[in-house]
């Protein structure tokens, strides 16, 4: 009878430590507080060939314009580019942009992307035909996110990088897109673009720069029958 009682009592503390155990189980199974997730910059920072090569000159000294008729130059011209972080206080993106401009003014563009001064950066200048005064902009990372159906025929494309171009100039593009990028402020816009007279093509201005940041010239967007 003893022996049952003390049995009972073995019972009990076993099904007490049980319980206490197990709640005390259940408090520690809180969870844990997770790691903060670290912040990964998407984009791939400035080679320092690009930093010397864009600080090379002050913001009013032309850059040299790549060309096809040089191997080298061309072989650089059909590379695809890469993203660059749209920071509206980074001094070289400031200078880049400022060079580029220069470059493009004195060699009469309406245009000019980055692979053509030799920096392969999603990034180009293009003038906005469609707004008051027709500003050139700054546009950083571009997306083309919709083409229209309808195609049109712009007679006179031309690129600062063949000057000696004599072929047909004729090339085939799409009325209107609607893009995304970033402006030289740092910041996100999004716009239907259209245009496609001879006084106004900003459409086709775009695309033919957002297709120097694809390795792509002209010439392969002529509207052959
Ligand atoms: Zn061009």
């Amino acid at each position: 009878m003893k022996k049952h009682t003390l049995s009972n009592l073995s019972l009990l503390m076993v099904l007490f430590l049980a319980i206490g155990f197990s709640a005390c189980k259940k408090e520690d199974t809180t969870e844990p507080t997770p790691d903060p997730i670290p912040v990964v910059n998407q984009y791939e920072p400035w080679t320092q060939a690009e930093i010397d090569l864009i600080m090379s000159g002050e913001a009013d000294e032309p850059m040299r314009i790549l060309v096809t008729s040089n191997e080298e130059d061309s072989l650089f011209l059909t590379k695809q580019t890469i993203p660059i972080e749209p920071d509206a206080n980074d001094p070289i993106l400031i200078r880049l942009r400022e060079r580029m401009i220069k470059t493009m003014i004195d060699g009469g563009g309406v245009g000019i992307a980055g692979p053509q001064v030799g920096i392969s950066r999603a990034l180009f200048w293009c003038k906005r035909f469609d707004l008051e005064d027709k500003p050139f902009q700054f546009i950083i990372n571009p997306k083309i996110l919709f083409y229209s159906v309808k195609m049109i025929t712009f007679l006179y494309d031309g690129c600062l990088s063949i000057p000696d171009y004599t072929g047909p100039t004729a090339t085939r593009r799409h009325s209107s897109i609607f893009v995304e990028y970033y402006t030289q402020d740092g910041i996100k816009e999004q716009n239907i673009l259209e245009g496609t007279s001879s006084s106004n093509f900003t459409a086709v201005c775009f695309q033919h720069e957002y297709d120097h940041l694809q390795g792509i010239l002209f010439p392969e967007r002529l509207n052959v029958p």
